[in-house]
């Protein structure tokens, strides 16, 4: 295991857009150790001023519609445009199987070979913190570095579109024109939550039914409330291995921030994400705190039987835990 370096390294390297101290960062802001926390903390508070510049967008998808594929030819018109483009991929296998499939190493070969984008694996992360915990500073230590255009992906599955949804400016839906019903295989809630949904695999054979999946999408989403924002949510087709429907896509994207930088909402809606981002770390510091509280645990043991044969009752234990852990809080 890597030493630590001084606060001041961190910071000053993360500014300097080291990319070395800058994975070292992420890294440290990632440990679940005490001492890397305080330490990550002093990091984060350091790096603030310089945050924020980037335009924050979010992508998710199921698996095989093509998020890396997309994610690669998308970056790289990017980059060519002179962005600086940070990837964060949150992969949600990684705690569970070690099996990653973010290990494999096909993915974004050519971006993560390019000097202009920097690809880092963001783990989802044990219960306690939730998906987005790490993904989040990780996010504006990029920034801080100096990229102004950050991706955050996500796989389509779990819980952690809601998580991103919260940290992006931009949320991206990438689908497939499917048989049947279209909507089928997404939950609604996703849907609703985009800010465009994006047709992907518009190539060869499949041209005609990506225009039909583009018409009935664009008529489902009529249904839904408008946004506060003003923004009418976009569909369109694209073909991420033709690299066809990408400028366009960028281009949305710029419209976007523009509308929202006039109209207050990018700026409202990050103050918003802000202080849900101090409740969800107040939350992470109360559960982390009480759960690893060896009184706390020990009584807890002591409990368990009793509450899994419904001998006790949850919330009169929880109480009688809650209360334990206050009175002793402070020697552990
Ligand atoms: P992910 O699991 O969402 O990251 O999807 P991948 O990017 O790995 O793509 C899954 C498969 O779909 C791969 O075999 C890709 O080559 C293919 N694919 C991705 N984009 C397109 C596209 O625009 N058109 C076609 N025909 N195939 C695509």
């Amino acid at each position: 295991k890597k030493s630590r370096l001084p606060v001041e390294d961190y910071i000053d390297g993360v500014l300097k857009g080291d990319r070395m101290v800058l994975s070292r960062a992420i890294t440290l802001v990632e440990s679940s150790l005490p001492s890397d926390q305080m330490l990550a903390e002093k990091v984060m508070e350091g790096i603030l001023p310089y945050s924020g510049k980037s335009i924050r967008i979010g992508i998710t998808g199921v698996p095989g519609v093509g998020k890396s594929t997309f994610i690669e030819n998308f970056g790289k018109i990017l980059v060519e445009r002179g962005h600086q483009l940070a990837v964060l991929a949150i992969d949600p296998s990684s705690q569970k199987s070690g099996g990653s499939i973010l290990g494999d190493k096909t993915r974004m070969e050519a971006l993560s070979s390019d000097k202009r984008a920097y690809i880092r694996p963001s783990p989802a992360g044990a219960a306690l913190g939730g998906v987005s915990a790490r993904t989040r500073e990780a996010m504006l230590l990029c920034e801080a570095a100096g990229f102004d255009v950050v991706l955050i992906e996500t796989v389509g599955v779990g819980q952690s579109e809601t998580a991103v949804k919260g940290m992006v400016d931009f949320f991206l839906l990438l689908m497939l024109a499917g048989a049947g019903d279209e909507l089928q295989g997404i939950k609604k809630g996703i849907i609703e939550m985009c800010d465009a949904l994006i047709i992907n695999k518009a190539d060869g054979s499949n041209v005609e039914a990506a225009k039909r999946a583009k018409r009935e999408y664009a008529n489902a989403l009529h249904l839904f409330p408008a946004k506060e924002n003003g923004w009418i949510p976009q569909v369109k087709t694209c073909s991420a291995i033709e690299k066809s429907g990408l400028e366009e896509i960028w281009t949305m994207i710029d419209d976007f921030r523009d509308k929202m930088t006039k109209n207050g909402f990018l700026e409202s809606n990050r103050q918003e994400q802000r202080v849900n981002w101090l409740q969800e770390h107040i939350r992470y510091l109360m559960e982390s705190s009480f759960f690893h509280h060896s009184q706390v645990k020990k009584r807890m043991e002591e409990l368990l039987p009793g509450i899994k044969s419904g001998k006790f009752s949850a919330i009169a234990k929880a109480r009688e835990l809650f209360d334990l852990f206050l009175k002793n809080r402070g020697n552990d």
